[in-house]
């Protein structure tokens, strides 16, 4: 096994935007755009690992960048629950410690990623949620906004839809509506996640959601589950997953491809392509993952029609990728 401080290690991350029906555009600029902050969030990340920073600050960094870019359910994109407002959640792990952060049910954080890195590292807490964890980010100086911050006419339009369709809660990507956009609001998973591992080998993976539109309040998925919706271990992989998160905290998903590694000597690939296919389908849950392993390999299995995600490995240019 690598020696975590000998600084040889090439750097590699991952981001997604979350997965789902996503419906190849006729107009190619829309999925230009896409493309664009997909890149966007992936260049902050990698500017941090490029200058020798960790991995932890490089995939809260671009999760922020994702949070702040009203196209993916996250931050300021966040959808929209049953009653009509935003409740997030997000986590963040070290790999190289264990260490974990998470928030749920946050209303007025500006980047949640932010105030689950806080709790990792100052609260002596993995976990808070609602009033405490606001509470916890004022402690902090955590940015805070009034819930106005989140509105957003697309989520609220989606909401009702939601509603009309009497189909409960809803998978921002994945809703069965359709809005005449080549890539359909309500055909797409939103939750935004990154991953990486810097060059000391440290791994790290962050992940941030509004959840599913028209949840019910309170209903919290996997985005803030350490080893469901997030994991990382330097001796085996770092995780962030997209989906239906009822299924991937089901399935423990994210710790579920680490233990396949760990305990069943499977490749990333293999590990990471079983989760998905043999044990989130299997239970009927939509949605993928993007991984790296301590060897800096990359899976990015998904079983929905597509998987907003980019990557970069040190010296090499940046990839995008919708579909398969
Ligand atoms: N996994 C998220 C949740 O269930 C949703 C998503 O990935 O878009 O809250």
């Amino acid at each position: 096994m690598s020696s975590i401080t000998d600084m040889n290690h090439p750097y590699v991350l991952a981001i997604h935007g979350g997965a789902g029906t996503i419906i190849p555009s006729a107009d190619h600029q829309i999925e230009a755009v896409y493309h664009a902050a997909l890149k966007q969030a992936t260049a902050v990340g990698e500017i941090i690992l490029a200058n020798g920073g960790s991995a932890v600050d490089a995939v809260v960094a671009a999760v922020v960048a994702l949070e702040d870019c009203p196209l993916f359910n996250a931050g300021c994109g966040s959808v929209y629950t049953a009653d009509g407002i935003q409740e997030m959640d997000a986590s963040v792990m070290d790999g190289s410690t264990l260490a974990a952060g998470a928030v749920t049910c946050v209303r007025t954080v500006r980047n949640p990623v932010r105030l689950a890195q806080a709790v990792m590292e100052k609260s002596g807490c993995v976990l808070l949620t609602s009033e405490g964890a606001e509470r916890f980010a004022h402690e902090c100086g955590i940015d805070m906004v009034a819930p106005e911050y989140f509105a957003n006419e697309i989520r609220m339009a989606q909401l009702l839809r939601a509603r009309t369709a009497a189909a409960g809660a809803q998978l921002d990507h994945d809703g069965g509506a359709t809005s005449g956009d080549p890539i359909d609001p309500n055909q797409k998973f939103g939750t935004v996640g990154a991953v990486a591992r810097d060059r000391s080998g440290n791994l790290a993976s962050a992940v941030s959601t509004g959840g599913l539109t028209n949840k019910r309040p309170g209903r919290v998925g996997d985005t803030p589950i350490v080893g469901a919706g997030c994991y990382a271990d330097n001796r085996t992989v770092a995780v962030a997953a997209t989906g239906t998160g009822e299924y991937f905290m089901r399935a423990v998903a994210a710790y579920d491809i680490a233990a396949r590694i760990e305990y069943g000597h499977l490749s990333l690939e293999q590990a990471a392509h079983q989760t998905i296919f043999d044990k989130v389908s299997a239970l009927g849950g939509r949605g993928g993952v993007i991984a790296i392993d301590r060897d800096g390999n990359l899976a990015m299995p998904f079983n929905t029609s597509g998987m907003y995600r980019a990557w970069v490995r040190e010296g090499e240019a940046v990839h995008t990728a919708i579909f398969l």
